[in-house]
């Protein structure tokens, strides 16, 4: 018999993660995929729509270097030598993953993971005809791009997020349907290579669930950039147009209208994958379409534990990984080390955003007395060295206590710079305490300083207010 201490069934941030911790930890592992290791994140997700928006940036950097005096004649590109770039990125940092789950011994098992009812106590899991035993099972099945259920959405030139990246083309016009994340993420890639994009958002706003601030300057900017966005556009039907070209209707005050294209992406948002992944008396309670689990991801069955886009809530890659590590240490009995309810996003829009904890809107919703502080990225010296002087930073302080709640980005390198809010939340840290440490100058990471001055007024690099003067 086949006996592991853990099986883990997929290979993505959160599965494979899971793997290699188990296996830190001196747990006999094995992991079940059905495809490459590295889920959706390395192979469908991130890392390849990353390593496009990066070629896109540089290409439409390079026709504006003569604002540095640099003049480069003839700048062009060749979508298939992006799309080789892409694939090598995502090839190195899959053979990285596999490089790491050979070295910690953990086996690899090629196939689609069914979780069987426990036998006399121990878990099963059967990849077509064979069935492994072990005392724990993590499910890290993921999520996949959600179909909208309207009419014409199984035409050819209704593609989801896979179907794009599949394209030896740029599209010369592209629909976006969804003004959520992979959709503004998308619409950046695409609008810098010049194709003609529309994106048609149900909700209000584009990035619906981010501060209104941040939705409002997106929008203007993609808009500056030649994207068409529609709000409050409700798409209910796609047809063939003929002559290659697809059409999305949609309702926007009151009236149809339609937005054609070579093709449509349907980015509205993604499902987990739970279709096959319980044989019958296998099924864990669920929660909705979710798994249900606790606050140390266990499931309703013994031993079987569930992660990342398979119970809901943050569809992150880091935060997968992170209910990768608490699940791991549930199963050796060993205390949490990451604080798995702060879970900082990103959006790699051109200027960046990122956001963690509250946003004052939510502080206020949940009746707490906030303090607030903010710094315009255009008095920041390194954004004006380089340009990308749009943009701001926000920090939402506990009022009284002076804890630091959130924190809302937009401007260059708030990707990584918003882990240092993360570290402030989980560490119950205070605005004097964050501002105990000098920043190096100059970097965007003054900004963060300021921002925090301002909380009490003493931001040192804004105007005053005539009021303060
Ligand atoms: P999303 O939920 O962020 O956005 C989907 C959008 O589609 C919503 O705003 C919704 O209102 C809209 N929509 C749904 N039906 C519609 C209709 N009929 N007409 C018009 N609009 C409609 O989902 P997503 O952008 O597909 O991303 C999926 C998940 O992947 C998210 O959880 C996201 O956080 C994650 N993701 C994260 C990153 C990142 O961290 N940088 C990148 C990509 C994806």
């Amino acid at each position: 018999m086949d006996k592991y201490d853990l099986i883990v069934i997929g290979a993505g941030p959160g599965g494979y993660v899971a793997a290699i911790r188990g296996a830190q930890k001196g747990l006999n592992v094995a992991v079940v995929e059905a495809d490459r290791v590295g889920g959706t994140c390395l192979n469908r997700g991130c890392i390849p729509t990353k390593a496009m928006i990066h070629a896109s940036s540089l290409y439409r950097e390079m026709q504006k270097g003569e604002r540095f005096g640099v003049y480069a004649e003839g700048v062009s590109f060749d979508y298939g030598k992006i799309c080789d770039y892409k694939q090598e990125t995502v090839d190195s940092l899959v053979g990285g993953v596999e490089q790491l789950l050979k070295g910690n011994r953990i086996t690899v098992i090629q196939g689609r993971g069914v979780l069987l009812p426990p036998e006399d106590g121990v878990n099963a899991v059967s990849v077509g005809e064979d069935v492994y035993y072990a005392d724990n099972v993590i499910l890290a099945a993921g999520s996949k791009p959600a179909s909208l259920p309207v009419e014409g959405t199984d035409l050819t030139k209704v593609i989801n997020s896979d179907g794009l990246f599949a394209l030896d083309h740029a599209p010369k016009q592209l629909v976006i349907i969804g003004g959520g994340v992979i959709g503004v993420e998308f619409a950046t890639v695409f609008s810098n290579l010049g194709s003609e994009v529309t994106i048609l958002e149900a909700l209000p706003k584009i990035l619906d669930n981010f501060d209104k601030e941040i939705s409002q300057n997106l929008k203007m900017i993609l808009k500056k950039r030649g994207v068409d966005i529609h709000t409050s556009a409700m798409v209910s039907r796609f047809e063939d147009a003929g002559d290659d070209k697809v059409t999305a209707f949609y309702e926007e005050k009151g009236k149809e209208q339609s937005a054609s294209g070579d093709y449509i992406l349907v980015a509205a948002g993604r499902r987990p994958v739970t279709e096959g992944l319980f044989a019958e008396d296998a099924e864990p309670e669920m929660n909705g379409r979710y798994v249900k689990v606790d606050d140390a991801f266990r499931t309703s069955i013994h031993g079987v534990y569930a992660i990342g886009d398979l119970i809901g809530g943050i569809q992150l890659a880091h935060a997968a990984s992170a209910h990768g590590i608490r699940a791991v240490e549930a199963i050796c009995d060993s205390s949490g080390t990451q604080n798995v309810s702060v879970v900082p996003a990103g959006v790699y829009t051109d200027p960046e955003i990122a956001i963690v904890g509250l946003t004052e809107a939510q502080a206020k919703d949940q009746g707490i007395d906030v303090i607030t502080g903010k710094f315009i990225m255009s008095a920041n010296g390194k954004s004006l060295i380089t340009k990308e002087e749009r943009g701001f930073i926000k920090v939402v302080a506990e009022a009284g206590s002076e804890k630091i709640l959130g924190a809302q980005m937009m401007c260059a390198r708030a990707t990584d710079m918003i882990g240092e809010f993360t570290t402030a939340i989980v560490n119950d840290l205070t605005v004097p305490d964050m501002l105990r440490s000098i920043m190096s100058h100059p970097t965007y990471s003054e900004g963060i300083g300021e921002a925090l001055e301002d909380v009490h007024g003493m931001s040192l690099h804004t105007v005053p207010r005539p009021s303060r003067r």
